[in-house]
């Protein structure tokens, strides 16, 4: 269990408060990093920063796990909800600015024809399996080892493992739920393979084709580290479900609206059938979409929701959309993150730290024991996890967060050169401590 060497003697006296009413002390697993005794809470966002109820000031490269892609309290986004909150919150009918969002996303995502609106990327990847199984006729859904796509029964499988040795052969790995409670059963349509290998996928079809109805795949794999798609891995997956009359879906909740306004779908040229947005979407506001050709979105699959197309989050979204949409905002974004990432590799150079440092759009990685790119979940054993824990402490006491368990950190477009580099003064510190 690692300590906070900061003063953070608030924070642990409201986890021990909230222990005694919460499941793990949080709402979330997220909230809480296993290795620490309690989490810091947080009272402010402002910008690129966090503040804590110790008065601690952190700059922030969490970004909430994605969704703060203009920083903590955005005023655009604050303006348009809070109007909308004095015009009302809930109305559970159709209004006039969902048609004006929804025709932005249809012209921005490469394969919208239409929309459908969800408040979680859970429920938004559960409402593509259904259209993909409505559409087909088919039952089975192929996903990867890793890939993170939520957390009901059918999406949380063969997600983490402790070992290399739990997971099974590479070709036929076994399956595994990711919670206790979960239905061993729900894993019977789910095929799990390894990513980035086109010979298994095309194995897989050739065994099992008649019957898939989908591939669900992260376009980059973030929820590992993340790993870059090989070349020609996705135009493979494209080609291959396309010839076999199976749907290509890319779970975009992390990628969507990161890598490009159009996804991870317009950054690399390759157009799904159908796609999961959620995140970025909206700024920090819960809100999710599916989005897929007409005749597969108009297969019969009716969503419901009470929540679904929250007034207050689709201001929230066209408020966001309205910055992205501004000229060079991915560029910025961009050298911002060019920076960042060329400091670190500098710093581990002369510190002599074995490290592999790299971005994609505004997503940066920082892996510690390895030197070169990751090509799937089973390679990402290879990656030095204690260091990280250790560098990640290290940051924290100089006022820098980082991600709790994985080498992936955002920069948001709040964050300035000053920032990046009052960053790299503190990584700098940290390496220095990590030799000794
Ligand atoms: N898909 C991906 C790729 C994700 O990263 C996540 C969340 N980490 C989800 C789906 C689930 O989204 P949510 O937490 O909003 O349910």
């Amino acid at each position: 269990m690692v300590e906070h060497k900061l003063r953070t003697a608030t924070s642990r006296a409201l986890y021990n408060e909230a222990r005694e009413v919460l499941v793990d002390g949080v709402a979330s697993a997220l909230h809480k990093s296993p290795d620490e005794e309690y989490p810091i809470y947080i009272e402010r966002g402002e910008g690129s920063k966090l503040f804590d109820v110790d008065g601690n000031e952190y700059i922030d490269y969490l970004a909430a796990y994605g969704p703060m892609i203009l920083g903590y309290n955005p005023p655009a986004v604050n303006r348009a909800v809070i109007d909308q909150i004095n015009k009302g919150t809930q109305f559970a009918a159709p209004y006039k600015q969902l048609n004006e969002v929804s025709k932005l996303l249809q012209n921005a995502i490469p394969c919208a024809d239409m929309v459908s609106y969800q408040m979680s990327g859970t429920e938004a990847n559960m409402l593509a399996f259904r259209l993909a199984r409505s559409y087909t006729g088919k039952r089975k859904i192929v996903k990867f080892e890793g890939h993170y796509h939520g957390w009901s029964d059918e999406e949380l499988v063969s997600f983490s493992s402790d070992s290399l040795k739990q997971m099974g052969p590479r070709n036929r790995p076994w399956k595994t739920v990711g919670s206790r409670g979960q239905l061993e059963d729900s894993m019977k349509n789910i095929i799990v393979i390894p990513w980035n290998d086109l010979r298994i996928v095309e194995d897989v079809v050739k065994r099992n084709g008649h019957d898939i109805a989908a591939v669900i795949t992260e376009p980059v794999m973030c929820n590992c580290e993340p790993v870059m798609p090989q070349k020609g891995y996705l135009e493979g997956l494209r080609a291959i479900t396309r010839k076999e009359g199976i749907l290509l879906i890319f779970d975009e909740i992390i990628t969507g609206f990161r890598l490009a306004l159009g996804g991870a779908q317009e950054y690399f040229g390759v157009v799904p059938d159908l796609s999961t947005f959620g995140k970025a979407l909206a700024a920090g506001y819960p809100l999710a979409v599916v989005a897929g050709k007409r005749e597969i979105m108009e297969s019969g699959v009716h969503p419901v929701g009470t929540f679904n197309a929250n007034p207050i989050c689709i201001e929230a979204c066209k408020a966001t959309l309205g910055e992205l949409s501004k000229p060079d905002f991915y560029k910025k974004l961009e050298r911002i993150t060019e920076q960042i990432v060329d400091g670190v590799r500098k710093l581990g150079e002369s510190n002599g730290i074995t490290l592999y440092c790299d971005h994609i759009g505004s997503i940066w990685q920082i892996e510690f024991g390895i030197s070169s790119p990751l090509i799937d979940y089973r390679d990402s054993f290879r990656v030095d996890r204690a260091m990280y824990q250790r560098f990640r402490q290290e940051l924290l006491a100089r006022g820098v967060r980082v991600h709790p368990t994985r080498g992936r950190q955002y920069v948001t477009s709040a964050h300035t050169a000053k920032d990046i580099d009052r960053t790299l003064e503190v990584i700098n510190d940290a390496f220095v401590e990590l030799r000794q």
